[in-house]
């Protein structure tokens, strides 16, 4: 995968829209920088350094696309980069900036920005994937740093990382932990991807939906789950819209 002279391949992290927590994962790999920094050359990276490259073998990208330049930027860093993975929720699914997609955009951009509305044009909020290809997503809210580490690995040894695609729900089973349903909750864990291994309900709370949706996610059903259960429609859709406003939008 090189194209460094020292044989090793140019890595190089973005941000777009986000709180930058995904960024912040990477800085605190303590066991693993090491390592990592023997098998690659990380040549951009804002939050670290301020060097910068033209070409890059793998581009980690966080945060969602928000306004014209962002679409401009990521074109550009797609031209330029072998491999592209979206990192965390607001990369991955547009996250919790999609939020806003659930309101005309023109009320936004007055309540947010008032009279500077014009200055600052911004759009509904996109995961990486709706305007460029996207090589290899790692989920979360934040991603966790053993995934990142996970499909690190993978890509730098050529191989393929893997991608989780069943439900919360299967992981919560495996490790036989006890249903909040059960305790008088609802959660999102039926059409929630999986490869958290089920954390929030291994500590007694519902899954939010952060790592996004699993493919052919039933979103109406979940609805249905959630109002007998006591909810309101409206107050189910809700809680489906925190992470997943991008996705839902279409579907609900
Ligand atoms: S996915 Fe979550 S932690 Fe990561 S940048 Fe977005 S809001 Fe922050
Ligand atoms: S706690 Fe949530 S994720 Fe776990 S089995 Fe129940 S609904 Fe599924
Ligand atoms: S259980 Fe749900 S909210 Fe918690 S980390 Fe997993 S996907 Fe995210």
């Amino acid at each position: 995968m090189s194209t460094q002279p020292n044989g090793k391949p140019k890595i190089a992290f973005f941000d777009f829209t986000s709180c930058e927590g995904c960024q912040l994962i990477k800085l605190n790999l303590e066991n693993h920088i090491l390592d990592i920094l023997a098998h690659v050359d990380i040549v951009e990276f804002r939050e670290a350094m301020d060097d910068k490259a033209d070409k890059y073998d793998i581009a980690f990208i966080e945060g969602s696309l928000s306004t014209p330049t962002c679409i401009e930027r990521i074109h550009d860093i797609r031209r330029r980069s072998k491999i592209l993975v979206a990192i965390g929720s607001c990369a991955s699914n547009g996250g919790v900036n999609a939020m806003k997609n659930n309101f005309p955009i023109e009320e936004v951009r007055e309540t947010v920005y008032k009279e500077e509305k014009y200055r600052f044009p911004t759009l509904p909020a996109m995961p990486i994937s709706a305007v460029v290809k996207v090589d290899y997503e790692i989920h979360g809210c934040p991603m966790t740093i053993e995934e990142f580490v996970k499909v690190f690995k993978a890509l730098i040894m050529g191989k393929e990382p893997i991608k989780p695609d069943s439900a919360v729900c299967v992981e919560c089973k495996l490790n036989e932990t006890e249903c909040v349903f059960d305790k008088g909750m609802v959660c999102l864990g039926p059409i929630t991807r999986g490869g958290c291994e089920a954390i929030c309900p291994a500590f007694g709370q519902f899954c939010t939906g952060c790592r996004g949706l699993v493919s052919n996610a039933n979103s109406n059903g979940m609805i249905d789950v959630f109002t007998s259960n006591g909810l309101t429609v409206e107050e189910a859709k809700k809680r489906m819209q925190l992470f997943n406003s991008y996705n839902h939008g279409k579907t609900m």
